[in-house]
């Protein structure tokens, strides 16, 4: 027998339905107009890449790339792991003369075993690839590849869609999940960058119809002695001195990435987080200067922040500032948006050394805030529900029907012949505003039968007139 068990679509994931898809694409659409105003274009990288570029771009051991990115083999036809390795074989070889002419015997021993076994790991790396978890890595990469510091710099980009991380579902969260990003590429690190940013994310938001965000704000200083790295000790030695009480997660921390410690959402943790020393306080002289004006910058264009010296970002490359974006009616996972500035990953990638600051939108929970808000579109019915009874009113209806969606109309034309008194409760059930009326008689005189539905008045048009009264 068949196996008649249903299929449902798998955790983490679900199916965006009408009428929210709606809303999904209103938001979308808005995305495109404000992101255009401010002289961004749209770039639409591959859902997959390389899982190195992730690796790099992101950090081999965040969570996201240690746990959570859904990885498969794809080995090309030759790869460059391949090949090295096969190079480092070869070198291990001795030549020799035989018979044949030259030859190379390769004796692998012991002593080389570690050299292929690491050369062997990196080769199977290169063979795998990923479904993206962010796009930021995916951009420089395009940056890079298609040469666009040869273009006017900076290069303002802008992206949209799908990313998957394998995280424990819950409201807000989702394994895969969509976001809406922009990424500003080369050219100077000015304040007014930073700041023009912010100012058209938040432009976004009230576009879209959101109210009640809140922008937090942050410098975490660059990589240097003077600025991080000196903040960053001090932090580690003030955390060494606490580390007993603090949870698992953090006390890791403390060695690898001491400063996402202060992300830490652990109820008994706040308490000790509050009494470690701040980076603000820590800041070399042009990370303080640039921090300052990027306030200045948001006063001059009436964007209301919060400074948050909890925000920070666990990553060398990131530098200065840091910004994130949170919205009403979403539990704890009210985070709609966070951003920052990355100067040294272009780099990283391989590229020249490039300024880069982005960020990328949660849409699933911008969407359900704007939800939660009471901004969510009804359910659409027809403009128009065309009733028609009779060959000869049917070959109308059809041409009734593309003129009608021609101009621009939703119209509902059944495809078989239906009573009226059924046609009309058809009508009214899909929640139709007129219906056209179309029988032997009407198709005679020219005079078209439209019947409001909310107010039952009916009323006998010509088809010129019925347009033109549709219209208005
Ligand atoms: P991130 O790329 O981690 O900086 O996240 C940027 C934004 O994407 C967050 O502020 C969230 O709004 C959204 N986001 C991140 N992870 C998820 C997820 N698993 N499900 C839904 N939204 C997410």
């Amino acid at each position: 027998m068949a196996n008649k068990s249903k299929f449902q679509a798998i955790r983490g994931t679900r199916d965006l339905l009408p009428p929210d898809t709606a809303l999904w694409n209103r938001v979308e659409q808005t995305a495109h107009e404000v992101f255009t105003t401010y002289g961004f274009d749209e770039i639409r990288p591959p859902i997959f890449e390389p899982t190195e570029l992730f690796a790099r771009a992101v950090g081999g051991d965040t969570d996201i790339v240690s746990k959570e990115m859904y990885s498969f083999p794809d080995p090309p036809e030759a790869t460059e792991g391949s090949r090295r390795f096969i190079d480092a074989v070869v070198a291990i070889g001795e030549e020799e003369s035989t018979s044949e002419g030259k030859t190379k015997r390769i004796t692998i021993g012991e002593k080389h075993l570690p050299e292929l076994y690491r050369l062997q790991e990196e080769w199977k790396k290169s063979d795998l690839a990923s479904l993206r978890p962010e796009a930021t890595a995916s951009v420089c990469r395009a940056y890079i590849e298609h040469n666009m510091q040869q273009m006017p710099q900076p290069v303002k980009l802008y992206y949209m869609g799908p990313m998957f991380r394998r995280e424990r579902p819950q409201k807000g969260r989702y394994r895969q999940f969509y976001q809406i990003g922009a990424e500003i590429l080369g050219g100077p690190d000015a304040p007014a960058i930073d700041a023009e940013l912010i100012e058209m994310l938040m432009t976004f938001f009230d576009k879209c119809g959101l109210h009640g965000t809140e922008l937090s704000i942050n410098s975490i200083g660059h990589a240097a002695d003077n600025c991080r790295r000196g903040y960053v000790a001090k932090l580690r030695e003030e955390l060494l001195k606490v580390k007993d009480k603090l949870g698992a997660d953090s006390q890791r921390r403390i060695d690898t990435t001491p400063l996402r410690v202060l992300d830490s959402k652990l109820e008994h943790e706040q308490a000790i987080i509050a009494t470690l020393p701040h980076i603000a306080d820590h800041l070399c002289d042009d990370c303080k200067a640039h921090y300052a004006a990027v306030k200045r910058e948001l006063e001059a264009r009436g964007v209301i922040y919060r400074e948050n010296w909890r925000l920070v970002r666990g990553l060398d490359y990131y530098m200065r500032t840091t910004f994130e974006i949170t919205a009403q009616g979403l539990g704890s996972q009210n985070a709609v948006c966070g951003g920052g500035r990355y100067d040294g990953l272009v780099e990283l990638l391989g590229g020249t050394p490039t300024k880069g600051i982005g960020f990328a939108i949660g849409e699933d929970r911008l969407i359900l805030s704007l939800q939660e808000g009471g901004k969510a579109p009804a359910a659409q019915g027809p403009d128009v529900f065309i009733a028609w009874m009779g060959q000869n009113a049917y070959a109308t209806a059809i041409r009734a029907a593309k003129t009608l969606r021609n101009t621009g109309f939703r119209v509902e034309l059944p495809g078989t012949e239906l009573k009226f008194g059924k046609a009309l409760e058809r009508a009214s059930k899909l929640g139709s505003r007129f219906a056209l009326i179309l029988g032997d008689n009407e198709v005679q005189s020219g005079e078209w039968t439209l019947k409001n539905l909310a107010t039952s008045e009916q009323q006998k048009l010509s088809e010129q007139a019925l347009l033109e009264y549709l219209r208005r």
